[in-house]
């Protein structure tokens, strides 16, 4: 189905509108995850000055989370608007270490309007205690911000049309880590093919974040290898976060 906006457009003029969407998101995942991204700023220097005074790339300011939730509550960049009940922005402690990035919002969190409510949700928790984290000490994000039909896979143009949110999500948070939870997020970040069976459980980087990818939980509910694989990557993430790893 396609949204109001989008009514009326020419197709060429629509797909030369995604081509452009396309380079320009190309170029702030280079920006935010190759080249980083500043922690600090004097007070006395505007943000462009300081990057130019340590020579690293010019960035916009840094969007507040709130500011961001109300432009994501109004979105419809993609079809999925047209099926949600409510956008599910995000969760959490805004100064977060470590920055948990999930695939989309499933039927319970449409209905919530929250991350990883529900039985992957629980054992979420579950999973956070073995690395010795609770939620109000992590911020839960999703690549998309709607719910896709029947839970679908999100599809590329999709991925394309929202994550400019989660970039702002993460410019703004600023974690030093950031566990992406199955292969949408982990191939996202990471900007790979390898997907999650090779990668989990490696420390990998994306510009100044510590990526580390983990399986995600609903896949391990009923597969007991996946929940084994799942709490040892979690051990590991709580010594990585205690420095004994
Ligand atoms: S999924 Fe993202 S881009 Fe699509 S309508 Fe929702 S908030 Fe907007």
């Amino acid at each position: 189905m396609r949204s109001e906006r989008r009514e009326g457009v020419p197709r060429a003029v629509h797909s030369m509108a995604y081509e452009n969407a396309a380079t320009l998101g190309e170029k702030c995942h280079r920006m935010l995850f190759e080249h980083g991204t500043p922690s600090r700023r004097s007070p006395e220097a505007s943000p462009d000055e300081e990057l130019k005074k340590e020579g690293r790339p010019m960035e916009h300011p840094h969007i507040p989370l709130e500011d961001l939730q109300v432009q994501v509550a109004a979105c419809r960049r993609c079809p999925l608007c047209d099926g949600r009940t409510q956008t599910v922005f995000g969760v959490g402690n805004p100064n977060a270490r470590v920055l948990i990035v999930g695939e989309a919002p499933g039927k319970n969190e449409d209905l919530q309007g929250e991350p990883f409510v529900g039985a992957a949700g629980k054992y979420l928790n579950e999973l956070l205690a073995i690395a010795g984290l609770s939620r109000e000490d992590v911020y839960i994000a999703n690549v998309l911000k709607c719910r896709p039909p029947s839970n679908r896979d999100p599809r590329p143009e999709e991925i394309q049309a929202c994550t400019p949110f989660l970039r702002e999500q993460t410019r703004t948070i600023n974690p030093e880590y950031i566990v992406t939870l199955g292969n949408f997020s982990t191939k996202f970040i990471l900007k790979t093919d390898v997907g999650i069976t090779r990668l989990h459980g490696t420390l990998q980087r994306a510009g100044r974040f510590k990526v580390f990818p983990i399986f995600h939980p609903a896949a391990a509910l009923y597969d007991s290898k996946k929940r084994e694989a799942l709490e040892n990557d979690f051990a590991t993430l709580g010594e990585l976060l205690r420095g004994e790893a």
